[in-house]
């Protein structure tokens, strides 16, 4: 049985519905990431490049960009403009700023794709009675009503009974921290049954906080220098 199969398994074998009066048991709750858990942003970041690429006359990269992938593109976009060639430090800068513009907001989630089996496993756990939490670094300010728009769009539960979106406050907060302040209200939701995350130090909190709950590292891309993942939680390579 796939690590997806046994969640799901957890949550049909507990008991669903809205907790309250006549039905005091919690019901499972499920916490999703965002960006590399549940979505692949590097078409955001691909589109966001050609835009950079036009607009500035960069000839070269415009023509790379044809042939260049799309989708899991490394977590650095330094990296991403080395395999373009694009390594004179004023084009990097200046391709950094632009598309650090336009990354955080709304409208360029658009071209986020959802990782394989994402949209099928939260689809099912929703319909077995599962409360899904997305808890993503994205920020209220700049990028809630991208986050909503994508997820509608692509068929995710969302804005519905039993969902929850919980982003940061603020851009510039830390995102590991702002993690670990939503779990005191995610607790008031259910019991977690699983989380899925693309960073170690993310499925580590969670492991910490939730030890009996099942937790699965998406091995997509993560910020530089991870910390060593927990013995106990599974990291696969999608949501299959
Ligand atoms: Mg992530």
């Amino acid at each position: 049985m796939s690590v997806v199969s046994d969640i799901v398994a957890r949550v049909r074998s507990m008991p669903s519905g809205q907790a309250g009066p006549g039905n005091p048991t919690p019901r499972p709750v499920l916490v999703f990431d965002l960006d590399g858990t549940l979505f692949d942003n590097g078409p955001r970041t691909w589109r966001i490049l050609v835009d950079f690429a036009e607009r500035h006359g960069h000839h070269a990269l415009r023509s790379a960009l044809d042939t260049a992938p799309r989708q899991r593109l490394p977590y650095m976009l330094t990296e991403t403009l080395a395999r373009l060639s694009v390594t004179d430090a004023a084009v990097v800068e200046s391709a950094a700023a632009y598309w650090k513009s336009r990354f955080f907001s709304d409208d360029d989630q658009q071209h986020d794709v959802p990782i394989q089996g994402a949209l099928a496993l939260a689809q099912c756990c929703y319909d077995a009675g599962a409360t899904v939490v997305y808890l993503s670094g994205r920020d209220v300010p700049n990028m809630l009503i991208g986050v909503c728009q994508s997820l509608r769009a692509h068929g995710f539960p969302v804005g519905l009974a039993r969902t929850a979106v919980v982003l940061k406050p603020n851009f510039h907060d830390d995102d590991l921290a702002f993690k670990k302040s939503a779990f005191d209200f995610i607790d008031t939701l259910g019991t977690v049954v699983g989380t899925f995350d693309n960073e170690p130090a993310n499925s580590n909190a969670f492991q910490e906080r939730w030890p009996t709950a099942v937790h699965v590292f998406v091995n997509t891309q993560h910020a530089p220098n991870p910390p060593p993942l927990h013995p106990a939680i599974v990291a696969v390579d999608d949501l299959t």
